[in-house]
C-alpha cells in the first residue's frame, strides 16, 4: 500500500527520487514566497516521479482489456484507488470514484443525488461553502428544490442543531465543508453526521482543504459522500474524487457525465492515469506525513500570526483559533485595503479571498456571511502555509507586511482605490 513513499517506489529508483528532490522548489531567501496553499501547491517532487512514468513507458488505457499496457495502467489506478480510500477511511476501494477535480466532484454529488430522486426535495447547506457547491444549489432551487442555506457564527461555524432544526420530512441531502477555503473554519462535521444519519438524511462533505489537515473519517462521522481534490495536497491540477458510501446506506446517484461506463458507470470518460497515479501517491504522503507537517505548520502560522498581532495594532483573526486548519491565517488590518497592502507586497503571494472566486468583483461570501463589516472585509489577507515554507520564509513576510501597513496608515493612503491587483474583496 505504501509502495509510492520515497525512496522506496516500485516507480522509481533511490538516485532518480534524490533527483526529483533537488527540484523541490526552494523558496529560502529566495523570492516570490508563496504563501497561498488553499488556491493550490506546487506538485510534490515526489509526486511527479510517481507520475512520470505513466506518461511514456506506461501510458496504456486504464480501460483496454486485451493487453499489458492497459492491464499495467488499471492496477496503477486501482493502487491509487486504495490510497485515496484509506485517507479518509472507505470501507472499500468502490467507493471511490475518479472525477476531473472537487468541482466535478460536488456537481456529481449534489445533481447526482436530487436527479436520482426522479422528483423534487429539500436540500440544506450552508452559508460559507465553496461556489462549487453554492451554485449546484441554486441550480437545483431552480429546478424546484427547496434549498436552505444554514448560517455561521462570527468565527465561520455552524452550529450543529442549527443544522438539525433545518431538516424536514422531505429533506434528501445535506452538503458542509469540512474546513472552509478561506479562514480555515473547521467544522463539526462528526455532529452534524450523528443527526443527519439519525434523520435519515445523506450527508455529502466538500473534504478538499481540510482532509488529512483535521481528523476526518468517513465511516466515523457517518460520512455518505465526500468531494476530494489532488492539487490542494501536493498532487496534479485536474484530478479530483467523490466517495460515495456503497453500504448503510447505500447511495445512489444518476451520472453527470455518460460514455464509456468508467468508474461504474458514474463518471464516463479515459482516465487521467498520471493524474490518478499522483493523486494516489499525493494521498498516500499527506496520511503518512500529514500530522507531523501539521504540526509544523501550525508552529509557522503562529509565528506569523504572533508577529503581526503584537506588532502592529488594529489586526483581527477572521475565523475560528480554536477550531482552525493549521495552515491557514486570515487577517483584517484596521483601515488598509488588502488590494492596497497587496500591490505594496508584490513579491508574496497572498490572496484576500478565495482565488477562485477573484475574478469576481465582489467582497467574500464567506466574511460576509460571518457578519464582518464593510471595514474588515476591506482589509482582509489570506495566508495559506504549506509544505515548502519556512521560518525564514515566515520571518521575512511578517516584517514586509508590518512593514507596508505602517507606510500606509502614515501616508494616509490606507485604502487607496487605486489599486489594480485584482482580488475578490475590491
Ligand atoms: N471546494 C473547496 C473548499 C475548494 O477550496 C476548492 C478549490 N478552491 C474546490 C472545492 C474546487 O476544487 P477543484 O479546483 O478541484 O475543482
Amino acid at each position: 500500500m505504501r509502495s509510492w513513499r520515497h525512496g522506496s517506489a516500485a516507480y522509481l529508483t533511490g538516485a532518480e527520487s534524490s533527483a526529483f528532490e533537488a527540484r523541490r522548489p526552494r523558496m529560502t531567501a529566495k523570492l516570490p514566497i508563496y504563501l497561498d496553499h488553499h488556491a493550490t501547491t506546487p506538485v510534490d517532487p515526489r509526486v511527479l516521479s510517481a507520475m512520470l512514468p505513466y506518461f511514456f513507458e506506461k501510458f496504456g488505457n486504464a480501460s483496454s482489456r486485451s493487453h499489458q499496457f492497459g492491464w499495467e495502467a488499471e492496477a496503477a489506478v486501482e493502487k491509487a484507488r486504495e490510497l485515496v480510500a484509506e485517507l479518509i477511511g472507505a470501507t472499500s476501494t468502490r467507493e471511490i470514484v475518479f472525477t476531473s477535480g472537487a468541482t466535478e466532484a460536488n456537481n456529481l454529488a449534489l445533481k447526482g443525488v436530487a436527479e436520482q430522486l426522479g422528483e423534487t426535495g429539500h436540500l440544506v447547506t450552508t452559508a460559507v461553502e465553496h461556489r462549487s457547491v453554492l451554485d449546484v444549489t441554486e441550480r437545483l432551487s431552480s429546478r424546484g428544490w427547496e434549498v436552505t442555506v444554514v448560517g455561521v457564527d462570527r468565527r465561520g461555524r455552524v452550529d450543529p442543531d442549527a443544522i438539525d432544526r433545518a431538516l424536514t420530512d422531505r429533506t434528501r441531502l445535506v452538503s458542509v465543508m469540512l474546513a472552509n477555503n478561506e479562514v480555515g473554519t473547521i467544522q463539526p462535521i462528526g455532529q452534524i453526521g450523528k443527526r443527519t444519519r439519525a434523520r435519515g438524511v445523506l450527508l455529502h462533505v466538500d473534504a478538499v482543504q481540510g482532509v488529512g489537515r483535521t481528523g476526518f473519517d468517513v465511516n466515523d462521522f457517518n460520512v455518505d459522500l465526500c468531494s476530494l481534490s489532488a492539487h490542494k495536497i501536493g498532487g496534479p491540477k485536474g484530478v479530483g474524487a467523490l466517495y460515495v458510501r456503497r453500504s448503510n446506506p447505500r447511495v445512489r446517484l444518476l451520472s453527470q457525465i455518460d460514455g464509456g461506463g468508467q468508474e461504474r458507470g458514474l463518471r464516463s470518460g479515459t482516465l487521467d492515469v498520471p493524474g490518478i497515479v499522483g493523486f494516489g501517491c499525493a494521498a498516500d504522503l499527506l496520511g503518512s506525513e500529514g500530522a507531523g507537517e501539521n504540526q509544523r505548520l501550525a508552529g509557522l502560522r503562529d509565528r506569523l500570526e504572533h508577529r503581526l498581532v503584537s506588532e502592529l495594532d488594529g489586526v483581527s483573526i477572521n475565523g475560528d483559533v480554536e477550531h482552525r486548519l493549521p495552515n491557514n491565517l486570515n487577517l483584517s488590518f484596521d483601515d488598509v485595503s488588502a488590494n492596497a497592502l497587496m500591490l505594496r507586497l508584490s513579491e508574496i503571494a497572498l490572496s484576500s479571498g478565495s482565488a477562485c472566486s477573484s475574478a469576481t468583483p465582489e467582497p467574500s461570501h464567506v466574511l460576509k456571511a460571518m457578519g464582518i463589516g464593510a471595514d474588515r472585509l476591506l482589509g482582509s489577507l489570506r495566508f495559506g502555509l504549506g509544505r515548502d515554507n519556512d521560518e525564514e520564509q515566515v520571518e521575512y513576510v511578517a516584517s514586509r507586511i508590518i512593514e507596508e501597513v505602517r507606510n500606509l496608515r502614515s501616508s494616509g493612503r490606507a485604502t487607496d482605490a487605486g489599486s489594480r491587483r485584482s482580488s475578490g474583496l475590491e
